[in-house]
C-alpha cells in the first residue's frame, strides 16, 4: 500500500514557505548527497500512512523560483530512520479504547480512517527514490496530476459510498418509528438521493472522460473539472445528507442509552418500553448509534476538508472553464456582434 503526502502543517497560511519562522512547517532539502538527499518538515492529516509500506512525498502546492530546496517528490519507506508517525487522537478514539462492548461502537467494522502527522527529522532517501528536487516549475503540475485523481475518488466517489450507508441507516430509522410514507420524510430521502447521484455521476463522469496525459504515456487521468465538480458537490452535499439524516433519526441519535443497557434487570424493562416504535428497541438504538457515528462525528469536517478544501476546488473551476467560449455562445444568440 501506498500513501500520498502532500498537505504540509504551512504555519501562517499568509506566507511563502521561505517566509516562516521555522521552515519545518514545510517538507524540505536539508542536504545533497552524492548517494541521495536529506530531508526534514512536517506533513500533516495523513491518510493511512502509518499502515502503508511507502508514502509517496509531493509538495504541498506550486512553488516559485527562490522555493527550490521546497520543491521535492520522493518515496519513502513506513519506518525509514528519522520518520515519525503520530496518530490522529478524537471522540472516536476515545470510544474505541474505553469501550467494552462492541454495540458501543457506531462502525465497529471498520472503524475509522487513521490519520497521522508525518514528522521527517533528517530523513535519508536515496537518489532512485527521489522524483523532483529544486524543479520549482513542476510543482504545480505534479499536485494538479495528484489532485484530480484524489478529487475524483477521494472526494468524490468514495463518500458516495459513505452516504449509501447514511441513506441506508435513515430509511430504517424511519420504517422503525413509523414514518417512512410521511410525504416530508420522504421528500429529505429523495434529497440525499439526488445529492448522492449528483457527485456519483460527476466522479463517473471524471473517469470517463479521462485523457492519456501526457501524450504516449500510457497513463490515464481523469477529467479535471468534473473531478473537481464531484468533490465539490460532495463537500456541500455530505452536510446536508448528515442533516437530513439527523432529522429523520430523531435525537435519540445523540441522546440514545447504551445498547447493553436493554438488558439490564433494573432499567432495561423501562427502556425497551421507551424506545420500541415500530421497530423493536434493539433495532432502533442500533441504527440510532449507526447513525450518530456518520451524523454527528468527525464526518463533516473530514469529507469537506479531504481532497482539499472546497476554495481549491472552486479556484480550479474558475481556471478550468472555459469563460470566452461561453460569451461567445450568448453573444452569438443575442446577436451581438462584438
Ligand atoms: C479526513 C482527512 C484526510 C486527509 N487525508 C490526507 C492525505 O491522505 N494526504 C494529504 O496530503 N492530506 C490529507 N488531508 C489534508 C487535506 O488535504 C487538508 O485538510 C486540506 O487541504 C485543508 O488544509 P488544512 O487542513 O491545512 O486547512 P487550512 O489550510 O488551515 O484551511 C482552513 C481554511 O483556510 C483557508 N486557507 C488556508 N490557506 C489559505 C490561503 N493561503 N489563502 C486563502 N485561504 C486559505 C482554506 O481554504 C480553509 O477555508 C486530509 C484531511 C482530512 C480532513
Amino acid at each position: 500500500a501506498v500513501s500520498g503526502a502532500i498537505t504540509d502543517a504551512k504555519g501562517d497560511r499568509k506566507k511563502r514557505p521561505t517566509q516562516q519562522d521555522d521552515i519545518d512547517v514545510f517538507v524540505h532539502l536539508v542536504e545533497k548527497r552524492d548517494d541521495g538527499i536529506i530531508v526534514s518538515g512536517i506533513k500533516v492529516s495523513q491518510s493511512g500512512a502509518i499502515g502503508s509500506h511507502e508514502t509517496l512525498v509531493l509538495p504541498g502546492g506550486s512553488l516559485k523560483e527562490g522555493e527550490e530546496q521546497f520543491a521535492l517528490a520522493f518515496a519513502v519507506h513506513n519506518g525509514d530512520p528519522g520518520l515519525t508517525y503520530i496518530c490522529q487522537y478524537n471522540a472516536y478514539s476515545a470510544e474505541r479504547e474505553m469501550c467494552d462492548d462492541e454495540s458501543d461502537l457506531g462502525n465497529p467494522v471498520y472503524g475509522q480512517r487513521e490519520t497521522s502527522t508525518m514528522v521527517f527529522d533528517k530523513v535519508f532517501i536515496p537518489w532512485e527514490r527521489v522524483f523532483l528536487c529544486g524543479e520549482t516549475k513542476y510543482c504545480g503540475k505534479i499536485v494538479t496530476r495528484f489532485a484530480k485523481a484524489h478529487r475524483m475518488n477521494c472526494g468524490g466517489a468514495c463518500k458516495v459510498g459513505f452516504a449509501d450507508l447514511i441513506i441506508g441507516g435513515a430509511v430504517l430509522a424511519a420504517e422503525y418509528t413509523g414514518v417512512e410514507k410521511i410525504p416530508h420524510i420522504q421528500d429529505k430521502i429523495i434529497e440525499m438521493v439526488r445529492l448522492n447521484e449528483t457527485s456519483h455521476a460527476c466522479a463517473i463522469a471524471a473517469a470517463m472522460k479521462g485523457r492519456e496525459e501526457p501524450k504516449g504515456s500510457g497513463v490515464y487521468l481523469p477529467d479535471d473539472l468534473f473531478g473537481n465538480a464531484a468533490k465539490l458537490n460532495t463537500a456541500h452535499g455530505f452536510w446536508e445528507i448528515m442533516k437530513n439524516a439527523g432529522d429523520i433519526g430523531g435525537g435519540l441519535v445523540v441522546t440514545m442509552p447504551r445498547l447493553k443497557d436493554l438488558e439490564d434487570p433494573e432499567v432495561g424493562p423501562a427502556l425497551k418500553k421507551a424506545f420500541s416504535a415500530t421497530g423493536p428497541a434493539d433495532k432502533r438504538l442500533k441504527v440510532a448509534k449507526f447513525l450518530q457515528h456518520w451524523t454527528a462525528g468527525l464526518h463533516g469536517p473530514g469529507t469537506w476538508h479531504g481532497a482539499g478544501a472546497p476554495q481549491s476546488q472552486r479556484f480550479m473551476f474558475t481556471v478550468l472553464t472555459d469563460f470566452e467560449s461561453k460569451k461567445k455562445m450568448a453573444k452569438k444568440l443575442m446577436g451581438m456582434k462584438e
